[in-house]
């Protein structure tokens, strides 16, 4: 058996967020409306009509590039790709070809590795150029039990930014990370919802086998139209089974195009792979080439403002957070906009917690909770009056930092204040939840338990170091769980010497 290594490439289409379509003036709310309701002679391709370039659509082009960390191209040209669908009445896409509006961006990755570890790996981005999205033809049985399909044209023309990675990824891992990463950046800066559901984000993935240490490419399969991160994960993944399988037996992999069956947890093939020159592709003739200035880039780029890698690396030295998690509170904007806001109330509350202990309450608790508000860490606003307060937040993570706090009594607090927005500390006093340090009251608690367990006492005694367990259990029993386990531990033990 050789052992192989995948080489995995993604292209993304995602949906720019325009109110109307990438060259006519109907509505891009296409996909909610009925069938062939926006629709206009220019997207569904009358004879004599023109196409007029979106400058919104333009814009968001050029400011996600600019967050992939590309280069804009100072004259890019929309050219024909060239075939015949019934749901492109065309018979042509507007799209970018040899010149594209992008090029040579990159994204940064942190991910888990099998050990519980993390590591970074860095993407390349190829290209990413605008183009318009076809229509959308339904299957249907009909009554004369005949097959037949209809076509709906609301979603030609719709703009579509498709991005395309060099073949940088080694795993189904890195490719969903990979995901995850594009979706943030987009919504980040506004340029698509990125909803998957709506199909405003679809994914092709190509990829091929190479035995390990080998620097050639395999011959790479390209898998189709996956809407969901979980399907690309899953896709990958039977993929590299398969082509190892194949491999292994001595087989060629055709290279083909191939769908994913849900159903059936597998690949199976479409169609042999077209290349670049069955799309006739040539300069579109009715559109002139589509120039951007230095003056155009530099206004986006201060549009834009901090991209999430700039905010994680600031928060990685401002805070001394880890890059994992640094990662995870500028998961969003908005969700990084209220660990700031966490911060600025450390400062001004003049709090002795340490970054790391708000981090933890906002990663499990507070997120936990933004869910279940139908809230999400893209839209999230800190100053939300159904979210806890971040100076709130931060009062829990410096009374459990201080020990004043037990890790269960916090878990309490933050669900108490989330429900009422009342002030932690006023909770902690009403509830009695404030952790006992005081040893004189613990050495009770602990004498009374050490009575009681006479046994546990004596195994202790005999060099069980287990034994301590139930006593402990009794004094938390007692303190009803509001004596600090280490002191109750030290105490005990100082008793039984
Ligand atoms: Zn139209």
């Amino acid at each position: 058996m050789i052992e192989f290594e995948p080489v995995i490439g993604l292209e993304i289409h995602t949906q720019l967020k325009t109110g109307t379509k990438m060259f006519c003036p109907c509505k891009t709310s296409a996909s909610e409306a009925p069938a062939n309701t926006s629709i206009c002679p220019v997207c569904t391709g009358q004879p004599g009509t023109l196409p007029v370039p979106n400058m919104k659509a333009v814009r968001l082009g050029v400011a996600a590039g600019l967050a992939l960390g590309c280069e804009i191209r100072e004259v890019s040209i929309f050219a024909r790709k060239n075939y015949f669908y019934p749901d492109l009445p065309k018979a042509y896409q507007i799209s970018q070809f040899d010149k594209p509006l992008c090029e040579a961006g990159s994204v940064e990755l942190d991910i888990k590795d099998a050990k519980g570890g993390t590591y970074t790996k860095t993407v390349r981005v190829h290209r990413a150029h605008l183009e318009e999205d076809a229509g959308k033809s339904l299957h249907a049985l009909g009554s004369t039990q005949l097959d037949h399909t209809l076509v709906d044209f609301n979603r030609c023309g719709v703009p579509l930014l498709e991005i395309v990675s060099e073949p940088d990824m080694n795993s189904a891992d890195e490719a969903y990370a990979y995901l995850i990463e594009l979706k943030k950046l987009m919504q980040w800066i506004g340029v698509s919802n990125c909803d998957m559901e709506k199909g405003e984000l679809r994914c092709d993935v190509n990829i091929s086998l190479r035995p390990k240490g080998e620097t050639r490419l395999g011959r790479k399969v390209e898998i189709k139209n996956l809407n969901s991160f979980k399907a690309v994960k899953d896709a990958i993944a039977h993929e590299i089974v398969r082509q190892t399988a194949a491999l292994n037996l001595g087989e060629t992999i055709a290279q083909d195009t191939r769908l994913w069956n849900e159903k059936e947890q597998k690949t199976v093939s479409m169609r042999s792979k077209e290349l670049a020159h069955d799309y006739r592709y040539f300069p579109e003739p009715d559109l002139a080439p589509l120039r951007i200035t230095a003056a155009f880039k530099e206004a986006l780029k201060q549009e834009i403002g901090e991209l999430p890698k700039a905010r994680k690396n600031r928060f990685k030295t401002e805070y001394g957070l880890s890059s994992y998690d640094a990662g995870v509170v500028t998961a969003g904007k908005g969700l990084s906009a209220y660990f700031s806001a966490c911060m600025a109330e450390v400062l001004t509350l003049k709090l002795n917690v340490p970054a790391k202990s708000v981090l933890n309450l906002v990663s499990s608790e507070f997120l936990a909770r933004l869910n279940g508000l139908k809230k999400d860490s893209v839209t999230l606003d800190p100053g939300d009056k159904d979210l806890i307060s971040p100076a709130n937040l931060v009062i829990i993570a410096a009374l459990t930092a201080a020990g004043k706090l037990s890790a269960s009594a916090a878990k309490t607090v933050f669900a108490k204040a989330w429900e009422t927005g009342r002030d932690a500390q006023a909770l902690v006093n009403e509830l009695g939840l404030s952790q006992v340090s005081d040893t004189g009251l613990i050495r009770e608690w602990a004498l009374e338990a050490i009575a009681a367990n006479p046994k546990a006492a004596e195994d202790f005694r005999n060099g069980n170091e287990k034994a301590l367990g139930p006593i402990v259990g009794v004094i938390m029993k007692k303190s009803k769980g509001t004596a600090n386990p280490a002191a109750a531990n030290s105490v005990i033990r100082e008793l039984l010497k």
